[in-house]
């Protein structure tokens, strides 16, 4: 049985995130290959960042394509600090160490201390809709400024009861224009990336196809941020979006989404690498594939991300 490292999916999600590097446990490793290994890689640490040996959680070895040691270390466990107290030993080896859920305090998609809470009335008045009135509210909707300044709502796509359900950030330039969330260069790297999952935004079948839907659903003019009243007018949309789809998994992909759902106002970066709780479903935040194509050392980091998702997914350890 190959080590969980060597696992085709995970693999599979490295190559989808343009990283051409296996990442390979020590243990894997044929003696005399590490040693021809070892010398092949200048300037590679055999052990990043002082962490453990062979044998140990978290020792691993880069094959092929190196990364820069400032990009290596979020493929590998050693970017996690080794002593973390609540690191799950069902985790695999592929999936840093996580923090505890923190369930108890993060599990409302109404944020503690984000700037924009969701407005309740909103949230009565489409609690009760389904499928198809939901979307024609959206289409229709004007609550709040950006209703006037769009030229399409993108209101989501996917499989209404997908396993798994994307939640991005608001529509850019294309995505108004299409009407469709996650398209051109960005879309093109977030396809890529489900397909190395198993899963793709157009399909029948709802263990294989997901469901995506963004936060905002009308554009902020030039790309700008959205603000706390659009996010609290919009909000309510999503829920239902969610209570309507019903995941097995959410994945948060940017930091409006990752605080709208965690409820956290952390960057990004400490939203990540935790399993939350979303009112009984299981959240992943990464970030998002058009901030992954302007910053790709960080891809690594997607890449752990998404093998989180895969144990949660999976019903593995966490
Ligand atoms: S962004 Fe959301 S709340 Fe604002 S007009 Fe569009 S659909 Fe309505």
């Amino acid at each position: 049985m190959p080590h969980p490292l060597l696992d085709p999916r995970r693999l599979a999600v490295l190559h989808a995130l343009g990283l051409d590097t296996a990442w390979v446990p020590r243990e894997a490793l044929d003696p005399a290959e590490l040693a021809a290994l070892l010398p092949a890689a200048p300037g590679v640490p055999a052990r990043r960042g002082g962490g453990p040996g062979p044998g140990a959680r978290g020792g691993v070895e880069a094959r092929g394509t190196e990364l820069p040691p400032d990009q290596a270390p979020a493929a590998s466990a050693a970017a996690v600090p080794a002593a973390s107290p609540a690191a799950s030993p069902a985790a695999s080896p592929a999936a840093p160490p996580v923090p505890s859920p923190p369930r108890a305090d993060a599990a409302r998609p109404v944020a503690q201390g984000t700037p924009a809470p969701m407005s309740e009335q909103r949230l009565q008045q489409v609690r009760a809709l389904d499928w198809e009135p939901l979307r024609a509210l959206t289409h229709e909707c004007r609550a709040c400024k950006l209703g006037s300044m769009r030229h399409r709502a993108v209101f989501g796509v996917g499989h209404p009861q997908a396993r798994v359900m994307v939640v991005g950030e608001a529509p850019g330039a294309e995505e108004d224009r299409l009407g469709e969330p996650f398209v051109g260069a960005a879309g093109k790297l977030l396809d890529n990336m489900l397909r190395a999952c198993g899963l793709s935004r157009a399909g029948e079948d709802p263990a294989r196809t997901v469901y995506i839907a963004n936060v905002i659903k009308c554009r902020p003019p030039g790309n700008r941020n959205p603000e706390p009243d659009e996010i609290a007018q919009c909000l309510p949309i999503l829920q239902r979006q969610i209570e309507l789809v019903r995941p097995r998994l959410l994945l948060a992909l940017g930091r409006f989404a990752a605080q709208a759902l965690t409820g956290s106002a952390e960057p990004i970066g400490r939203l990540r690498q935790r399993a939350w709780d979303w009112h009984g479903t299981p959240l992943v935040v990464s970030y998002h594939p058009a901030y992954l194509l302007r910053t790709p050392q960080d891809k690594a980091k997607a890449w752990a991300d998404l093998c989180l998702a895969q144990d949660l997914l999976e019903g593995r350890g966490h």
